[in-house]
């Protein structure tokens, strides 16, 4: 279809891109890309399809940045918002409550490990970080050792863009340029899998990687409130994942040095492990989870923080104790989104979903194989619905291709002009789709990414 616009055919699709560049600074993008990269106006989305003005449609292979569960318009999620909708959209969570939030908060503290019993809503993943770092802090202050004011946290680590979530981040891209804004923290080295020495098991690389943190722990213990992780996938510092008995070790050492461990699950929660949460690959329970992106299925921003019944009741006092947690959102708790948190949890439980996506982990697993083979992939690595694909130059010396080259971009290029949504960070190609993927639609996905592994590794 054509319209006119300054006297010349357009399709709607590119007078579209033309108004958004007219008007819109998008995330995470260098404007000036979109002078030769093509932005994609999306008209509508269906299951694991996204589909475009001219009817072309992709498969949505990394949940639109990690918050898709069960597709696109799904039936059920549509229904619960849109019978959320006539009841009561948003009111004030100060002072007033509503069943469907009442009703997440029950199921969230029964389904995260035993020990989080008290949950606090925010409306995005860093916001829940903010949550979680300010709680840990004021709980020590709380507890008579104002000293405690500094947090740990893991090399290659990513906790989101306030300036609080992103000191405690630890991705140069991101990070660099706004140092001098930050807070002054303590980084241990990553027990990454990825840096193991040649011969080295996960697990040997994860304890030995520990001691460092040990140490640093003992070090600072008596300034130090809480150490936080992403558990098992470091996913921003590209798809880097480790071995669960870090988290044991790091649980026990919290313990002894009067440390929190602060689970940061926004990315790594809802299954995308292979289990609900993944701290359950460690049997741990932290002091704080933080949860965000997967919690509403992909349809709207809500975060929770969880915590134990000993820090909400370090908080528990009289008004002018100054004990309380004075802080909030405007939209905190809103009801459609607790509403559409509550048919995703529902979701879960009828359709069996960790137990089926078994499956679909091991599928995504065999029919990788052969990337292990290709002379320009260093790594293929998986913790269950995320498989990442490590490109680099040289093979044996695990020399990573120069940043400049933006090689990923290639493999995204390629995916886009083959009907799949790639979007690969620096040089690492992953997969993390959506649970309503079927095998045939999974090979599709594999298939495009190794020809785009191909044509990325010419030259
Ligand atoms: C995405 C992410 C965040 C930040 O969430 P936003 O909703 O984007 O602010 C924090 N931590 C982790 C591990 C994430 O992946």
């Amino acid at each position: 279809m054509a319209i006119f616009v300054h006297n010349s055919p357009m399709t709607i699709s590119d007078a579209l891109k033309q108004r958004d560049l007219a008007v819109n600074w998008h995330p995470c993008t260098q404007m000036k890309d979109h002078e030769w990269l093509d932005m994609i106006p999306i008209k509508r989305g269906e299951g694991i399809y996204i589909e475009d003005f001219d009817g072309n449609r992709y498969i949505d292979a990394i949940s639109s940045w990690w918050v898709n569960l069960f597709g696109h318009a799904n039936p059920r999620i549509n229904q619960a918002i849109k019978n959320q909708l006539d009841e009561l959209e948003h009111v004030i969570f100060a002072g007033f409550t509503h069943q469907p939030i009442i009703e997440l908060s029950e199921q969230l503290t029964a389904i995260t490990p035993a020990s989080l019993q008290h949950v606090f809503y925010a409306d995005n993943g860093s916001s829940a970080v903010e949550v979680a770092l300010k709680m840990s802090f004021h709980y020590w202050r709380n507890k008579g050792q104002p000293q405690k004011k500094r947090f740990v946290n893991l090399a290659n680590s990513y906790h989101g863009e306030t300036l609080g979530a992103l000191s405690l981040g630890d991705v140069e891209l991101y990070k660099d340029i706004y140092q001098p804004l930050l807070l002054d923290v303590l980084t241990a080295p990553s027990p990454d899998a990825y840096l193991a020495e040649e011969g080295e098991s996960a697990r040997d690389f994860a304890l030995r990687q520990f001691a460092a943190m040990d140490t640093l722990l003992q070090q600072h213990a008596d300034e130090v409130c809480a150490v936080i992780v992403e558990p098992l996938i470091q996913c921003a510092g590209n798809m880097r994942m480790y071995h669960p008995v870090y988290l044991q070790k790091l649980r026990q050492a919290c313990d002894k040095y009067q440390i929190h461990l602060i689970a940061d699950e926004i990315a790594v929660g809802f299954g995308r492990t292979g289990k609900m949460f993944a701290c359950e690959h460690a049997d741990i329970s932290p002091d704080f989870i933080c949860l965000s992106k997967g919690l509403t299925g992909g349809y709207l921003p809500l975060s929770a923080v969880l915590t134990t019944e000993n820090i909400y009741q370090a908080f528990y006092d009289s008004y002018d104790s100054l004990n309380g947690f004075l802080h909030s959102h405007s939209y905190t708790g809103n009801a459609l989104g607790c509403s559409a948190a509550l048919a995703t949890l529902d979701i879960f439980k009828t359709d069996n979903v960790l137990e089926n996506n078994q499956h679909l982990i091991r599928y995504m697993q065999s029919a990788t194989e052969h990337f292990k083979d290709h002379p320009h992939i260093a790594d293929v690595r998986q913790t269950g619905m995320v498989l990442a694909i490590e490109m680099v130059q040289d093979k044996t010396s695990k020399t990573p291709y120069p940043w400049q080259q933006r090689r990923g971009l290639k493999v995204y290029q390629h995916g886009l002009k083959h009907g799949v949504l790639l979007r690969p960070l620096g040089n690492v190609v992953y997969f993390m789709p959506p649970y309503v993927i079927n095998t045939d639609e999974l090979q599709k996905v594999i298939d495009v990414a190794w020809q785009g592994v191909q044509l990325a590794t010419q030259n």
